[in-house]
């Protein structure tokens, strides 16, 4: 199976690093030149539970030049999803798979815009991994990878690729409800990112003042409300898990946390901006959502 990695940050890096460990071919493609040329050079180094190891992995900045893929992996920042696509439409052929493990909602839609529909799959992840610097990443979380076909049929290539992640050492389930655990994670996603963007905090700061935790618990019950109107079968009580969510990364400082500290744009469209999207053809109201949404928006544009 060869490979394709658009978007060789943090998680692009990690699971191409854990795929060409495990001898798969896997191609990483990225705009952004001192990275490739270091990894070229060097290998991609992979920080793991303390021990640093470089991996060798092909990496180029020209997309054009791979040939064909078994799998086209789409790993950029949401906001970038529409041109790594447009550009990814070269490595097609006809039995070429596209799976998204990005945070939050749209993805699924800006990808069929450039590719036909019976060739993607949606996912979500509970890996995490920090970008150290150029050519170096650090493995940071562990939790459960879910992938699935946006028609719920369980399919042969879902069951391989989820085969091939696991013997990478990336625990995946292939699921026939795939949209529920998007969303599922988007629920985290919305209670915690924009707030601990906003305040500064830590994630499980945001669980010691009635304050943030009063708002956390209103952005998770409008999003979630908006979920059930769709459809969504949600498991457990959300604000619940969560809690729990917050309760397990307490030290952890949120993605929209960091792009905060570092001056950058954030997911926030595909998060807060999101639910605000869905709720509105449903005539639900979401005040909240709208209100962080719009802070991280117009702070987004001071920087
Ligand atoms: P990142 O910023 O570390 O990496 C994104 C990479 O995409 C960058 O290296 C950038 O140069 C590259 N890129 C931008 N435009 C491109 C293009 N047109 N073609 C090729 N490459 C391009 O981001 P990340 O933390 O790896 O996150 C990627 C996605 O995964 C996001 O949606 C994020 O929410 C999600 N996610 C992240 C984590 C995590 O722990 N970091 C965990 C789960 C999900």
């Amino acid at each position: 199976m060869k490979t394709v990695i658009m978007g060789a940050g943090a998680m692009g890096s990690l699971f191409g690093g854990l795929l060409a460990l495990r001898g798969e071919e896997v191609w990483l493609v990225d705009i952004w030149k001192e990275h490739i040329d270091t990894i070229r050079s060097k290998g991609l180094v992979l920080e793991e539970k303390g021990k640093a190891q470089p991996i060798p992995i092909h990496a180029t900045t020209e997309v054009a030049s791979v040939g064909k893929a078994d799998l086209v992996l789409i790993f950029v920042k949401t906001y970038h999803t529409e041109k790594a696509v447009s550009d990814a439409r070269v490595l097609q052929k006809e039995s070429t798979v596209f799976l998204t493990l990005q945070n939050g909602l749209g993805n699924e839609e800006t990808i069929c815009k450039h590719i036909d529909r019976k060739k993607v799959l949606l996912g979500v992840t509970g890996q995490g991994a920090t970008l150290l610097g150029s050519g170096q990443i650090r493995h940071a979380g562990w939790g459960k990878t879910y992938v699935g076909e946006l028609d719920h049929q369980m399919t042969d290539r879902a069951i391989r690729m989820a085969k091939m992640f696991c013997d990478a050492g990336i625990e995946t389930e292939t699921s026939p409800n795939i949209h529920d655990h998007v969303w599922g994670k988007l629920l985290v996603n919305v209670g915690v990112n924009a707030l601990t963007a906003l305040t500064g905090f830590k994630n499980g700061q945001l669980l010691d003042y009635p304050e943030t935790t009063r708002l956390m618990e209103r952005l998770v019950f409008e999003a979630a409300e908006v979920a059930r109107e769709k459809g969504v079968h949600i498991e457990e009580d959300p604000i619940e898990r969560v809690r729990k969510a917050i309760e397990a990364t307490r030290e952890n400082r949120s993605s929209m946390g960091q792009d905060f500290d570092h001056r950058r744009k954030t997911e926030i469209d595909a998060i807060n901006g999101a639910v605000v999207r869905e709720a509105q053809p449903l005539g639900i109201s979401v005040p909240f959502n709208q209100a962080v949404t719009d802070l991280v928006k117009a702070i987004e544009k001071s920087f």
